[in-house]
């Protein structure tokens, strides 16, 4: 079985390390928000290129404080896409507020930016742009439409951590950048973990103080919180990882730009387009096939580890129902969930394993037709 993900090939080449880094903190005594957390803190500010960033405890919870902080909740509308992982809407109905889904752009599966304006109503307070699979939204247009409306932005980075827009990293252009360290993400930790970036100290006041049950000073609690911690542990883990992050997001490259000889000239095959000046760093292979289910099935008869990032778009999910937009509603994004299809994609792969899997997509989806005519 060629898996789409596997940690242990990782763990091979910065396991010593690791353990050694855990067990420092395990005889530390110190395990919530300590020094770890702190130098990754500043770490990652230096690498994203931003002044702060706040660790959390997942990438769900920074979104969902990004939007507390910026005093978003019950009558507010936030604009973002359908075509990504449900905690991106989720995050906007805890705070009460309400999610606008907009329809994509069919190649890059990011929001479509000419489609934002026409779904800004007086309520609208801010936009959430997600970089699906690692590839940057087109920022500058986002950003131009945010200005003009007086909008807040939160950018979506959870599948991007080191990917640029104009040399720029993601996750820096708008109000704060929320990001996952999930296992398989660019950058897992061994466990859960998040974390908001910002540029303005006001907001990093208050991102911390909602991390930590509304509060800056012990037992003085101002707003309703959350607890929302990085542990040391995990923190100690992400700052072995952080070290190989460039490596391994160039890996993924090396290994998309490989996928794509081996299907270039498979028509059938629509390979991930990148757009100018951006640098993406394929959390996801994705790509779409005719007869997507059917294909999907037999990938995994034969050994090839698919995954389908989304068969099912967020406005047509029943926990959002109440936004109400139905089938037929955002038809790029309906068509792209029906076709899409992402493979094993990690900087351990190897050339023969991709080998097998292109040699194994192409065989399934000639089969597929063949028996779609009988
Ligand atoms: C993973 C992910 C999240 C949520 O991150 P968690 O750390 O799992 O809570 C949010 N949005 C997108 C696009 C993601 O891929």
């Amino acid at each position: 079985m060629i898996p789409i993900f596997n940690s242990k090939r990782q763990y091979d080449q910065i396991g010593s390390e690791v353990e050694s880094a855990v067990c420092e903190v395990l005889r530390s005594g110190c395990y919530i928000l300590g020094p770890n957390v702190k130098a990754l803190e500043s770490e990652l500010a230096e690498y994203i290129g931003c002044k702060y960033t706040v660790a959390l405890n997942s990438g769900t919870d920074a979104l969902h404080i990004a939007l507390r902080a910026l005093d978003i909740g019950a009558g507010d509308e936030v604009i973002t896409t359908a075509f990504t992982f449900v905690a991106t809407a989720e995050a906007i109905g805890i705070v009460g507020a309400k999610p606008v889904f907009v329809d994509i752009d069919p190649d890059t599966f990011n929001i479509d930016p000419s489609k934002i304006e026409a779904a800004i109503t007086p309520r609208t307070k801010a936009i959430i742009p997600v970089h699906l699979y690692g590839q940057p939204c087109d920022m500058d247009a986002i950003m131009d439409i945010a200005h003009r409306h007086n909008l807040r932005v939160i950018e979506d980075c959870c599948q991007a951590i080191g990917s640029t827009y104009k040399g720029q990293k993601v996750g820096t252009f708008g109000d704060i950048g929320c990001y996952s360290f999930y296992p398989t993400k660019n950058l897992g930790a061994m466990g859960d973990g998040g974390l908001c970036t910002v540029n303005s100290e006001t907001l990093r006041d208050r991102l911390i103080s909602l991390r930590n049950h509304g509060s800056m000073v012990r037992y003085h609690n101002d707003e309703l919180g959350v607890n929302s911690r990085l542990d040391e542990i995990q923190a100690a883990i992400l700052r072995v990882k952080a070290k190989h992050i460039d490596e391994w997001n160039s890996k993924r490259r090396e290994i998309a730009s490989y996928y794509n000889k081996l299907f270039a000239s498979c028509s059938d095959i629509q390979t991930p387009k990148e757009l100018d000046n951006t640098y993406c760093v394929y959390h996801q292979y994705t790509v779409k096939i005719p007869n997507r289910d059917e294909v999907h099935k037999m990938l995994g008869e034969n050994g090839v580890g698919a995954m389908l990032y989304y068969p099912i778009p967020l406005h047509l999910q029943k926990v959002n129902a109440f936004v109400g937009m139905g089938v037929g509603s955002l038809p790029v994004t309906e068509k792209n969930t029906e076709c899409v299809i992402s493979l094993p994609m990690f900087p351990e792969l190897t050339k023969e394993e991709q080998d097998i899997v292109a040699k194994t997509l192409i065989e399934c989806i000639e089969k597929s037709k063949s028996a779609a005519c009988c």
